[in-house]
């Protein structure tokens, strides 16, 4: 067919990335050829899917072909194969977007996880599966005809351009579409028919619609003469001569006569129908890839039915891995798939699962809900409500099943924590069950992590609460002034740095009865013996005037001056109330470039400032600062030590500049380096009280 004889033929470059996917596609090797077969007859399910979906509530739209059916055609002598669908085709802006002007969100992270090294089969994951079209043909030609528009053909070898041409004088689909593959030269092992066979019982054996391949039966007949010319006439099929035959004297010929029949060649009956006990573990996985487009096993399964009032059945699946788009806010995650009745109804329907939930994988099948059911109608439904309460339920309980095996647990941990966190913070119903299912690193862990469970049975005796430190990692955590007395005590404290972690833990607040606090935070009382008391409440009192004169030198910045009882070594930390941001919370909201900033000046500026009676530094400051409160040099240093304590804290610095230069001078101190005369001009040049401190300092460590 030549473009004279069709419509106008209009050239369409490829969209600059999903150009780059073709030649990534074509120019590398891979060995996973084979799975362009499961992608294309995937896209023929979808298409099919929908419109099955619209014909539930208008019967008409199925009238140009009332059989919903997938077929594939192999052509050795045009080294094509074919795969027609009845589905619900492409319009022809359909076809221009869809196969190449626009590209997915997910063609440049395919291209780049496929130049980390992952296997080409992971296409279909990324929404850009027809591509894989080109690992096995070098042209392809896809007719598609849509129920609202003209038949349309589009075609492309690649190298940067294709066509679309309007279809006058090729065979007529009805409506749905033909992806026809021109098989480069060694690629024809996909036109013999057991290689078909057994790939799409491989990849495609759950597919919910009759596969067809159109086979070669051979059938040897005895014929007269006169017969054989007008057997040659039969429009199905041609016969041939068999050649021995020729020989024989006899009127009678014996001809193998060759007849096409299309031949199913999957099952189709749903396997959630089945009985669990009858279902192999390989059954589950080949359901689950086909499901899912992952290339490799589930991690774990759940299949289950609800009888009583009402009746459904699913099978619910958690993956090895995240996606990569796990958390892209611009696409509602949601892998469950709704049927009614056998009938696939729809993907991604949001009130099935929860957001938290929208990592499982799975199936449900309602006998109640009724089947011309529409989007608008599933948010007020009840028997959904109903599903979804269910769904969730077997989902935590698949993932407390996860949890008895560690290595299973420590994959999906690792994958979806995020999830059971986010879990945590909005689902208030199952927020204690899910709580079982965090672990931690902390102070008393090593590599492994632990359960709430288990931190409360090391809890030490008369230990009411849970501690637990935010931050950015665990590093910047681990070696935290605020840990100090609680390591000295012996105290358990968990690290918690996702930046979810303070979400969740904002609203989990307590777990078996015990409260959860903070480490950086006001409200942390620890234990303390009558000795402990009586030398804390003289501390108070001999650093009162300094806590006085260090709030009236920081002014705003601070709420107040208090002595700590948190701190062993070092000097000060700056602590938040109990009820504002951490400062690992501040951080992560500054990070939200939209965020409401109305919020943040009531929930971020409550810092407390705590002071180490037993650190040298505080103590010479005392001193001094009773000898002359209007020493320059007090007022320098309680500056400089504000500012430390800002980082040490976890904070960032709102003015790192003024702190840098007051580094600068001290480091000059040290080096003993004559301060320019008239590179001042900034009112905090006077510190020569550092050096001697620093004196203090190191003679203090001496002694330790
Ligand atoms: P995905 O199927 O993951 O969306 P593809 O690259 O495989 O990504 O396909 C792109 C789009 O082209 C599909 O979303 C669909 O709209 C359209 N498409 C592909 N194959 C068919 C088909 N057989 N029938 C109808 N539409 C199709």
């Amino acid at each position: 067919m030549t473009d004279v004889q069709m419509g106008d033929s209009e050239t369409f470059a490829f969209q600059a990335e999903i150009n780059q996917l073709l030649s990534l596609i074509i120019n590398t090797f891979y060995s996973n050829k084979e799975i362009f077969l499961r992608e294309l007859i995937s896209n023929s399910s979808d298409a099919l899917d929908k419109i099955r979906f619209e014909s539930l509530t208008d019967k008409s739209k199925l009238d140009a072909q009332p059989e919903l059916f997938i077929r594939i055609v192999l052509d050795k002598v045009n080294k094509t194969l074919s795969i027609i669908d009845s589905g619900i085709g492409m319009t022809k802006s359909d076809l221009v977007n869809n196969l190449g002007t626009i590209a997915r969100s997910g063609t440049k992270e395919f291209m780049e996880a496929l130049q980390a090294g992952v296997d080409v089969s992971m296409i279909g994951q990324f929404g850009v599966g027809f591509y894989s079209s080109y690992l096995v043909a070098e042209k392809v030609i896809v007719t598609t005809k849509h129920n609202e528009d003209e038949q349309y053909v589009w075609e492309s070898q690649a190298g940067g351009s294709f066509t679309v041409t309007r279809d006058v004088s090729g065979e007529p689909l009805g409506r749905g579409t033909k992806v026809t593959l021109y098989l480069k030269d060694d690629q024809l092992e996909y036109l013999e028919e057991r290689k078909i066979k057994d790939l799409v019982k491989k990849h495609s054996e759950f597919i919910s619609y009759p596969i067809y391949l159109l086979t070669e039966k051979t059938t040897e007949k005895e014929i007269s003469d006169d017969e054989d010319e007008e057997t040659k006439k039969e429009e199905e099929g041609h016969v041939e001569e068999v050649d021995d035959e020729k020989e024989s004297k006899s009127k009678q010929k014996k001809v193998k006569e060759v007849s096409n029949e299309w031949t199913l060649i999957n099952k189709q009956k749903p396997i959630w129908l089945r009985k669990p006990e009858e279902i192999t573990k390989e059954e589950y996985a080949s359901f689950y890839k086909s499901l899912t487009n992952d290339w490799e096993d589930h991690l774990a399964v759940k299949h289950f039915s609800v009888e009583g009032q009402l009746e459904f059945k699913a099978i619910l699946f958690v993956p090895k891995r995240a996606p990569f788009d796990l958390f892209d806010t611009r696409k509602k995650m949601n892998n469950i798939k709704l049927y009614v009745r056998r009938v696939f109804i729809m993907d991604n329907c949001e009130e099935l699962i929860p957001e938290y939930l929208g990592f499982v994988k799975g199936v449900v099948d309602s006998d109640d809900l009724p089947l011309n059911i529409s989007r608008e109608m599933l948010q007020q439904n009840k028997i959904l409500k109903v599903i979804r309460k269910n769904l969730v339920k077997k989902c935590i309980e698949l993932f407390y099943e996860i949890a008895e095996n560690k290595e299973d647990y420590t994959k999906f941990y690792e994958a979806f924590s995020k999830n059971l966190k986010l879990g945590i913070h909005e689902d208030s119903q199952n927020r204690a069950k899910l709580a079982d299912l965090l672990r931690y690193h902390s102070t008393k862990t090593s590599d492994e992590m632990t359960s709430l469970k288990d931190y409360v049975t090391r809890m030490k005796e008369g230990q009411k609460e849970i501690y637990y430190i935010t931050g950015e990692s665990k590093k910047a955590v681990e070696n935290s002034p605020f840990l100090e007395q609680l390591k000295r005590k012996g105290y358990e404290v968990l690290f918690m740095v996702d930046a979810i972690d303070e979400y969740a833990v904002g609203q989990l607040k307590e777990y078996d009865g015990k409260k959860l606090v903070s480490a950086t935070k006001e409200g942390l009382k620890l234990e303390e013996s009558e000795e402990e008391k009586k030398n804390k409440e003289e501390k108070k009192a001999a650093f009162e005037g300094l806590c006085k004169t260090m709030k009236e030198i920081l002014g705003d910045k601070v709420e107040k001056v208090v002595v700590s009882d948190r701190i062993v070594d070092s000097p000060c930390v700056l602590v938040t109330g109990e009820y504002g941001w951490t400062a690992n919370m501040e951080r992560i909201m500054k990070a939200q470039a939209l965020r409401d900033s109305s919020m943040s000046s009531y929930m971020s500026s409550k810092k407390t400032m705590e002071i180490n009676p037993e650190n040298g530094i505080m103590e010479e400051l005392r001193k001094r600062a009773e000898a002359d409160k209007n020493d320059k040099s007090v007022k320098d240093l309680v500056l400089l030590l504000y500012e430390t304590a800002l980082l040490t804290s976890g904070f960032s610095l709102e003015d790192p500049n003024t702190f840098g230069r007051r580094i600068h001078r001290m480091l000059k101190l040290g080096l003993s380096i004559e301060e320019d005369e008239d590179a001042g001009g900034d009112e905090d040049t006077h510190m020569p009280v550092l050096e001697e401190i620093e004196n203090e300092e190191s003679k203090m460590e001496e002694v330790d």
